[in-house]
C-alpha cells in the first residue's frame, strides 16, 4: 500500500531564508506521526506547503496517489487534506456550531445536511453544550477543540495538527490526546506539530523531527528521544 502523504525533496525559501530545505517525508495510512523540532524549525511552513497554502519554491507533494503539487488549498481540502491553524483562525463573531459549519460545507452543498454533520462533530469533540456560544466566548482549550472540530467537519482523510496542545494545562492536554486517539480510531490519519515532546511522544507510532529546515531524525519516538542530533537541537548545542 502506498503512503497517504509523501514529499518529494521539498524547499522552501523565504527571500534568502530557506524554511525548508530537501524535506522528503512519508506518511502511512491510519499512522498517528509526529512532526517535532525546535521553534523555527519549519514545521509550520511544511504544513502549509501540503495543504497548499503555499506553493513550495520547489519539489512535490503527492496525496493519495496523486500529485496535489500546483493544487489551490480548497481543491486538496476536497481531497481530504484538513488541518488546524498554530494561531487559531476561528471566526470569533459566530457560533460555535457556524464555525464548524463552515467546515461541513465542504462536502454537503445542502444547508441542512451541513448542520447535520456538524452537530454529529460537535458531539464527537465533546463540544455540543456549547454549540450556540460565539467562538469568542470559549476558553483557549475549547477554541483548540473548535479549530480541530471544524477540521473534521471537512471529512478528512488527512488531518494536520499545528500545535493544538501546546499551552494547555496537562488535564486539557491529555483531554486533547484523547481526542487525537479517538480521531484515529475513525480511520482518519494524523500528521500533527508539537514541540512539547513528554506530550507528543507516547501518542504518536513515528516521530519526524525538523531542525534548521531539514530532516533531522526519523523512526519510533524511543529512538528519536535518544538520537544525540535531536538532543543537541532541543538543547540549542
Ligand atoms: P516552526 O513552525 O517550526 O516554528 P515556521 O515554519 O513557522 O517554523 O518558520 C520557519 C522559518 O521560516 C522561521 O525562520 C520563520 O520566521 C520563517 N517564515 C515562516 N513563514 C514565513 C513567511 N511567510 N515569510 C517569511 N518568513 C517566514
Ligand atoms: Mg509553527
Amino acid at each position: 500500500m502506498t503512503a497517504l502523504l509523501e514529499t518529494r525533496g521539498v524547499w522552501q525559501r523565504f527571500g534568502g531564508l530557506i524554511a525548508n530545505s530537501d524535506v522528503s517525508i512519508s506518511v502511512g495510512r491510519g499512522e498517528i506521526v509526529g512532526l517535532i523540532g525546535p521553534n523555527g524549525a519549519g514545521k509550520s511552513t511544511l504544513f502549509n506547503l501540503i495543504a497548499g497554502v503555499l506553493p513550495p519554491t520547489q519539489g512535490s507533494i503527492i496525496f493519495d496517489g496523486e500529485d496535489v503539487t500546483n493544487l489551490p488549498a480548497a481543491a486538496r481540502c476536497q481531497r481530504g487534506i484538513g488541518r488546524t491553524f498554530q494561531v487559531v483562525k476561528s471566526f470569533e463573531t459566530m457560533t460555535v456550531i457556524d464555525n464548524v459549519i463552515v467546515g461541513a460545507l465542504v462536502r454537503n452543498t445542502v444547508m441542512r445536511e451541513a448542520r447535520r454533520k456538524a452537530h454529529e462533530v460537535l458531539e464527537f469533540t465533546g463540544l455540543a453544550a456549547r454549540a450556540d456560544v460565539l467562538a469568542s466566548d470559549l476558553v483557549p482549550a475549547e477554541k483548540r477543540r473548535l479549530e480541530v472540530a471544524r477540521a473534521l467537519a471537512t471529512e478528512p482523510k488527512l488531518l494536520l495538527l499545528d500545535e493544538v496542545l501546546t499551552g494547555l494545562t496537562p488535564t486539557e492536554a491529555q483531554t486533547g490526546v484523547a481526542l487525537v486517539r479517538k480521531v484515529r480510531e475513525t480511520g482518519v490519519t494524523v500528521l500533527m506539530v508539537e514541540h512539547v515532546m513528554e506530550i507528543v511522544m507516547p501518542l504518536v507510532d513515528r516521530a519526524i523531527v525538523l531542525d534548521l529546515g531539514k530532516v533531522l531524525a526519523e523512526g519510533k519516538p524511543s529512538d528519536v528521544v535518544r538520537d544525540p542530533n535531536v538532543i543537541k537541537a532541543y538543547l540549542g548545542d
